[in-house]
């Protein structure tokens, strides 16, 4: 037996399965004895919750905090999350949508989800200290983006509009870059048939969705050039895959995450998709008891920035109502980190 946060894990001798790990924590009011379900049963997806690029943006914001004390600056959220931005807000952190709100000479933290050229112009222009806490695999798709345009490419980036991910991408060369979002709207599209076109992804998308874009695209321009690698993130194929995975096995589907997180609505589009009831929840206050029955199987995931804490909470919410057994299982292992932003180091160094 071991102990992961609030729960008691007891490990049972049926603990894996069809190459899948399952561990069985004893929760609520009534337990099952190795596998015999009397009751709810809670399937906890892993991996769940915050990616790499999303702990590192955080890590860096709290670092920074430590080192300047909270009169911090944040370009756009840190990560589409209510819960972590409430909580860096209570803490004094200000969160903006344009740089003319941060005064002159500030320290500002660019969000995971990158910015643009003009950004780091006007952050310029107002002498404001930056750091840049975009995710490493954002800028490769930035990178990606700069060579196709001076290669003299057009670029089709398959995205959704008005996110803060895809208008930074666009930012590095908008008169190359025309954005779509799904296969009806490569009809749209047509360029001269000597004009080199190459695609790209937003880094959040629906592995399959794109995917149909991406084969369409192909069937109308044989000639684009396709990115050397996939622009569609670890962290965000891998939840989900164990939404896929999982989802087949329940009856709902809970989603932990913000309305406004790309990564977590695909979680949950995945769970509708499959004729399950799926829902995208800030918190345990929005579970509605009437969504579950005694019976009920339930599928809990969290998107990329959603953080573990609330996960729990939702457990033991539903374990306080309905006696429930947890069952997590691990689709997939993660190992993935990433350091610091550079100019946080040296700033670090600098205040030793
Ligand atoms: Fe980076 Fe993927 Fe996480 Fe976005 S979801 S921050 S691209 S690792």
């Amino acid at each position: 037996m071991g102990k992961t946060g609030q729960f008691e894990w007891n490990y049972c001798s049926l603990s894996q399965s069809g190459g899948l790990w399952h561990r069985i924590p004893a929760v609520g009011k009534r337990v099952a004895i190795c596998g015999a379900e009397t009751t709810m049963k809670i399937l906890v997806a892993n991996p769940r919750g915050f990616c790499a690029g999303v702990n590192m943006a955080i890590e860096c914001l709290d670092q920074t905090i430590q080192m300047f004390g909270p009169l911090v600056y944040v370009y756009h959220e840190i990560v589409h999350n209510k819960y972590v931005v409430d909580r860096f807000t209570n803490q004094g952190v200000t969160f903006v949508n344009h740089i003319s709100e941060v005064p002159e000479g500030s320290i500002l933290l660019y969000s995971a989800h990158g910015v643009s050229p003009e950004i780091r112009e006007q952050s310029r222009q107002r002498k404001l200290q930056t750091i840049d806490a975009t995710c490493p695999l954002v800028t490769k798709v930035h990178l990606e983006a700069i060579k196709y345009a001076r290669d003299g490419y057009h670029i089709i980036l398959i995205g959704h509009e008005g996110h803060d991910e895809v208008i930074g991408t666009m930012g590095e060369a908008p008169a190359s870059i025309t954005l779509i979002e799904d296969p009806e709207d490569v009809n749209q599209l047509s360029f001269p048939v000597q004009e080199k076109i190459a695609y790209l992804t937003q880094t959040t998308l629906s592995v399959e969705e794109a995917s149909r874009v991406i084969q369409a695209l192909k069937a109308k321009f044989p000639h684009i050039e396709s990115p050397p690698k996939e622009d569609i993130c670890y962290a965000t194929t891998n939840r989900q895959d164990a939404v896929k995975q999982l989802a087949i096995q329940s009856d709902i589907v809970i989603v932990v995450g913000s309305q406004n997180s790309s990564n977590s609505r695909r979680l949950q589009e995945i769970g509708t998709l499959l004729g399950k009831p799926a829902y995208l929840i800030d918190g345990a206050a929005e579970l509605q008891s009437a969504w579950f029955s005694d019976q009920s199987i339930v599928l809990i995931t969290a998107g990329a920035s959603a953080p573990e804490v609330v996960v729990q909470d939702c457990i033991q919410w539903l374990s306080d109502k309905f006696g429930a057994t947890v069952d997590e299982i691990t689709t997939r292992e993660e190992h993935v980190s990433f350091p610091l932003p550079k100019e946080l180091r040296a700033l670090q160094s600098l205040n030793r």
